[in-house]
């Protein structure tokens, strides 16, 4: 079925004892080479693991240079290209934190968690699939989970894996395990606590996705899908199953956001493989379609794209920006605003270029040609691409491979009249720097006695294109890119006020109120730090030595007792809120400080973007230095006490777009 893969694909069979009181493991690992496979064979594993091998020789050629992993040089491998290799030693949580503070390795009293990151079986240099029979006999009422269906045989885990995969993971715990069948899938749910309602609404979710995207797609890949609920608070795809932290499965949306992005990515990324080499492609596929979709189903794909676009416009574009064929996994806020709101907007630009059925028949190919192989981003973008060779060849060049992003604005109107109609002259300029992009993009025209818009479709291909249309009746009005369909920079009047503009800022100045207690004071000077190893943009004054705002600096006033708040209150109000004494009043609800805490900001975004963090209780702002960073796109928010539930997230609504125009004059 996959006869590329197979040629090269090294199957292990494991025999694994969890020793977690003495955070020991013990593994009989049999490895079945590929038949003609060399008689020396080098391998790295974890160098707290000593090593044996049966039927051939072994000798340790090296370290890594950290001393984490050691190599080694299997001899004389035996006809049949079978060897036996035991390996046992201890696995220590090391202090390596990956992304969401996670430990790279996990073996203790409260669970175990190895994957390729820990070392924990032997990774060949020439490897490139791997299979597995893996058994693991752990402690009295643990779960084992890992790829694949699971098997109980005598108080031991079994999972068979025959397909082919780049790493085997190992976890386990004392969960509570649910479970239900979806057609010929196992669905699984492990918590850390009994919660049958939460388990069950898992289930029933999963059921859902994995129904859309088997016909959106092809059949899911695996035999099962387990939501296993993790201490970090990670949000982790891997083959058949999705590692959740305990807070992040909790939050009511997930099971309509992350859940249905890591069912999609047993397609996406642990189903076709990622070729690293021009880019990861698999973030922004996935996103487009769970994330993008979703939303777009629900009629807010517009809005979902222009927060794409906010999103990179706030933290990526100038100084942070980089090429999307650069992009390996999410680091930063940054990284984020390439690696994935970039790339969905690639792949939503290939859906309006082709159409969405052949997209969706692209879509389908895709699979069905790459499934179980790794393949590179010119070439996903090839299967979805619908035009000639060299307007592929531009569309990979100016969307994958160069940085940036065309920056559009509207240029002189003009409309005559004759007996054939009326014209309409536009003029539309690239104001970026470098070559121009090629794109195509559409026009809402406003016709006189017309209720409805008509659009238009017109391509840009010079630094100033001169676009002519011709309409039976005269046009009242112009959007160019009504929809947020082309990637391009947002103007800063099409950015409304949102958190994110302040935390992408150049600078951050953190405005510390002074009279306030210890205690608080504390508490925002962690705020601080908190942020400062975020975004690393941040400096803090006190609200003493405020004389004036400064240029190109976001400003952020602290607590209600800051000496700032007077002199920028009036900048706080709009329609629906204002700041009054100790008050906050939004959308018609008033909130005081003993029960709500609340951030506002100043809506009117040609100004030095201004917010204010309405709170005074130690407890209250640790909290919020936590959350606020995942609020990016909203403008007000506001939270009930004592354990800072948001009851109020709304966005501001950007001033008028220079790519929309009145000609009625
Ligand atoms: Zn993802």
């Amino acid at each position: 079925m996959f006869p590329l893969a197979k040629a090269q694909t090294i199957h292990h069979t494991l025999s694994v004892t969890l020793l977690p009181e003495q955070s020991h493991i013990i593994v009989v690992d049999q490895i079945q080479f590929p038949e003609g496979s060399a008689k020396n064979l080098s391998f790295k594993l974890r160098s707290s693991l000593s090593v044996e091998a049966k039927d051939a020789g072994l000798v340790m050629t090296g370290e890594s240079a950290q001393g984490r992993l050691r190599h080694y040089r299997l001899n004389r491998l035996a006809q049949n290209s079978t060897v036996q290799v035991t390996y046992r030693g201890e696995i220590f949580s090391s202090q390596e934190r990956q992304l969401f503070e996670m430990p790279e390795s996990v073996l203790s009293r409260e669970g175990v968690y190895l994957d390729g990151g820990s070392g924990w079986i032997p990774y060949f240099s020439h490897q490139s699939n791997i299979t597995f029979d893996l058994t693991v006999k752990a402690p009295e009422g643990w779960e084992i989970i890992s790829q694949g269906k699971r098997q109980t045989i005598d108080k031991s885990f079994r999972y068979e894996m025959p397909l082919p995969q780049d790493d085997i993971y190992l976890i386990g715990g004392l969960f509570k395990r649910y479970q239900k069948q979806f057609n010929d899938i196992e669905m699984e749910v492990y918590l850390l606590e009994d919660n049958q309602q939460l388990a069950e609404n898992y289930l029933q979710a999963t059921a859902q996705y994995l129904q859309f995207y088997s016909e959106l797609i092809a059949p899911y890949p695996y035999a099962k899908f387990a939501v296993v609920e993790n201490r970090w608070q990670t949000g982790y795809g891997m083959p058949s199953f999705t590692l959740l932290g305990s807070r992040v499965l909790r939050l009511p949306f997930i099971l309509h956001s992350s859940l249905p992005h890591e069912i999609l990515h047993n397609w996406w990324g642990n189903g076709v493989y990622i070729d690293f080499t021009q880019g990861n492609w698999s973030e922004g596929l996935t996103a487009y379609l769970s994330d993008h979709l979703i939303q777009e189903q629900r009629g807010k794909g517009r809005i979902y794209r222009r927060k794409a676009l906010e999103r990179y416009a706030n933290f990526a574009a100038e100084e942070h920006d980089f090429a999307l064929s650069e992009f390996r996994s999410r680091h930063n806020e940054a990284s984020q605003a390439v690696g994935y709101s970039k790339s969905l907007m690639l792949f939503h630009m290939l859906r309006n270029l082709s159409g969405r059925e052949t997209f969706k028949q692209n879509i389908k190919k895709l699979w069905q040609r790459y499934q179980f192989q790794k393949v590179n981003f010119p070439d996903v973008i090839r299967q979805l691409f619908t035009g000639n060779d060299l307007q592929y060849q531009l569309f990979v060049d100016q969307w994958l491979k160069k940085p940036g992003a065309p920056s559009l604005s509207l240029g002189e109107t003009r409309i005559t009249e004759d007996a054939t109609g009326f014209h309409l002259q536009m003029t539309i300029n690239q104001l970026q720097a470098g070559t121009p992009y090629v794109m195509h993009l559409p026009v809402d025209v406003e016709l006189a006695d017309r209720e409805s818009l008509e659009r238009r479709f017109i391509t840009l291909t010079e630094r100033q294109t001169l676009i002519s249309l011709n309409f039976q009746q005269r046009p009242v009005s112009i959007t160019v890119d009504p929809d947020y369909d082309v990637f391009r920079l947002l103007d800063g009047s099409e950015k409304p006020s949102s958190l994110g503009r302040l935390f992408g800022a150049k600078k951050q100045l953190l405005v510390l109120p002074t009279e306030v207690s210890q205690e608080q004071k504390k508490a925002w000077q962690q705020l601080a730090k908190q942020w400062s190893s975020r975004y690393n943009n941040i400096e803090i004054i006190d609200d003493i030595n405020l004389s004036i705002l400064p240029k190109d600096t976001a400003v952020w006033l602290l607590g209600w007792k800051n000496k700032a708040l007077k002199t920028y209150q009036q900048r706080f109000t709009a329609a629906g809120q204002q700041v009054l004494g100790g008050e906050v009043q939004i959308h018609g609800q008033t909130l005081n400080a003993s029960t709500h805490t609340a951030v506002l900001l100043d809506p009117d975004n040609s100004r030095t973007a201004l917010a204010f963090i309405a709170a005074e209780q130690a407890q209250t702002i640790a909290l919020l230095a936590r959350k606020l960073p995942h609020y990016n796109s909203f403008g007000v928010l506001a939270f009930e006490l004592p354990r800072v539930k948001n009851i109020i997230k709304s966005s501001l609504t950007p001033r008028v777009s220079p790519l929309k125009r009145n000609l009625s004059n």
